[in-house]
């Protein structure tokens, strides 16, 4: 392909996505694909001889689109979104284009010096502790692995990164509703999931401190080191916000490290009335939260804030000959001594653009509007004498189910899973499920950029006719 060929090419793709995005509620939000359809689709052979764009792309929308879930989908209720915008993807195209590695301060100075002033920019709109400072990592997963692996190098002066575990016992700790990442890292970290304590919640589903404090104790007395504990502002399952400042006192206390994972619900801290829900934060050694989950910015972007950088980069330095430069020990941050990867993308320039082409306000009205969005259907939820509201709604997720009188709880779980999975066939709307208190709970989350009340009401509809046959069919 050459330039003359990429200019036609690229127009024709954008009218391409312009009409995407015009016709999106044209497609079902849930791919209706069946398992292997798209990979026996695809020939075995190589492609011998190079092809026409026009054959490629041809086969991109047969092939290819019908396999896609469609995430930027109005109608997309499930998990929580991954949410992209107009300049978000003008970024990610310009970000393309130019193709930088930026590993460090001279392979582009922009990307670098950029990456800092966005994640200056991020602690003045989310309340985050000035006095800590950000860096850019591609998942909160990532994210929660540094986080680990300092604690672990701070509380051992960074010994074991040298000469391996030797016969540290240390203990993690987290509610049984933090996100599984937490699991994974413990593994990778070397602590072992046995070493994983899962502590109590209230009936809110927030961690209880004081059965923090009392695990660990046991563990002290049994000669267990506590290492790190995660608080999780906005649980997966139900958005359940664990007690910030009772944690830091907690950890304060017993020299426990806190880390604190607010992958989803962190973009509602930019408004005031949100910003309870990290008190207590100037007492944590690090906060992690993802742009690319509700705050308008193409999956990945996470933003990954630290109190020490000094235990951040002492953890990840490396330093071989081929990667020194002249401008090392100047004022200049080499992000790749900040995190696990070496390589690194320009993910700086869509913060850059989300933020000043929506503005401050722009992006508050949005999360506030969802926010509010949720907040009607649950008062419209709360009205039906047969369906429940099982986890409290502080922000854009509802947990609830059909709940019609003198039903078994196994009838219960089977008929709400029936409406799930009954909507997610028609490809009209996307929502999933979790499971509260043993209940099976559907989860709709009213967070995609471009959903509307008309979306909202054509869901509840759905959920509606589908609760109109299970009593036709007198399942109760
Ligand atoms: C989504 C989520 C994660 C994982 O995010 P990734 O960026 O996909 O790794 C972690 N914690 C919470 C609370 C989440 O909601």
């Amino acid at each position: 392909m050459n330039n003359q060929e990429f200019r036609k090419n690229a127009h024709q793709l954008v009218d391409w996505m312009a009409d995407y995005f015009e016709n999106i509620e044209q497609h079902p939000v849930k791919s209706q694909v069946v398992p292997r359809q798209v990979y026996d689709s695809l020939p075995n052979e190589l492609p011998l001889k190079g092809e026409s764009f026009a054959d490629i792309f041809k086969d991109f929308e047969e092939k290819i689109i019908p396999g896609m879930t469609h995430w930027q989908h109005p109608s997309f209720f499930a998990y929580f979104p991954a949410n992209g915008s107009f300049p978000s993807l003008l970024a990610e195209m310009l970000m393309s284009a130019l193709g930088a590695q930026c590993m460090i301060w001279e392979t582009s100075p922009a990307a670098a010096e950029l990456e800092e002033k966005m994640m200056h920019w991020l602690k003045q709109l989310m309340g985050i502790p000035m006095h800590f400072e950000g860096v850019i990592q591609d998942t909160a997963s990532t994210a929660t692995l540094c986080a680990i692996l300092t604690a672990r190098e701070y509380y051992t002066d960074y010994q074991i990164n040298i000469r391996g575990f030797r016969a540290e016992k240390f203990t993690i700790y987290c509610s049984e509703h933090t996100h599984s990442s937490i699991d994974k890292a413990v593994k990778i970290a070397g602590v072992g999931s046995a070493h994983l304590r899962k502590v109590a919640v209230d009936d809110t589903f927030a961690l209880r401190p004081e059965s923090l404090e009392s695990l660990i104790q046991q563990d002290i007395a049994q000669g267990y080191t506590p290492l790190c504990a995660i608080a999780a502002v906005g649980t997966t399952s139900s958005t359940a916000v664990d007690p910030v400042q009772a944690m830091g006192t907690i950890c304060k206390k017993y020299n426990v490290w806190l880390h604190v994972d607010a992958a989803y619900v962190g973009t509602a801290t930019m408004l005031p009335e949100k910003r309870w829900t990290i008190d207590g934060l100037e007492m944590a050694d690090s906060y992690v939260f993802n742009p690319h989950k509700w705050m308008f910015t193409n999956f990945d972007c996470t933003a990954y804030f630290v109190k020490s950088k000094e235990a951040l980069i002492r953890t990840f330095e490396i330093m071989p000959e081929y990667l020194k430069t002249k401008s090392d020990g100047q004022k200049i941050n080499n992000y790749r001594d900040w995190g696990v990867p070496l390589g690194r993308r320009f993910r700086a320039l869509k913060l850059w653009f989300v933020m000043r082409s929506f503005g401050v306000e722009g992006l508050q009205q949005k999360i506030r509007g969802h926010i509010q969005l949720a907040q009607d259907l649950t008062e419209i939820i709360k009205q039906r004498e047969d369906f429940e509201i099982l986890a409290p709604v502080e922000f854009n997720l509802i947990c609830f189910r059909y709940s019609p009188a003198n039903t078994s709880e196994e009838t219960l779980n089977q008929i709400n899973a029936q409406i799930l999975h009954a909507i997610n066939d028609s490809g009209k709307a996307y929502l999933t499920h979790t499971k509260l208190n043993g209940r099976y709970t559907l989860r709709l989350v009213i967070g995609q950029t471009n959903v509307t009340k008309k979306h909202v009401e054509a869901v509840w509809a759905l959920i509606l006719a589908e609760v109109a046959k299970i009593q036709t069919a007198s399942l109760v």
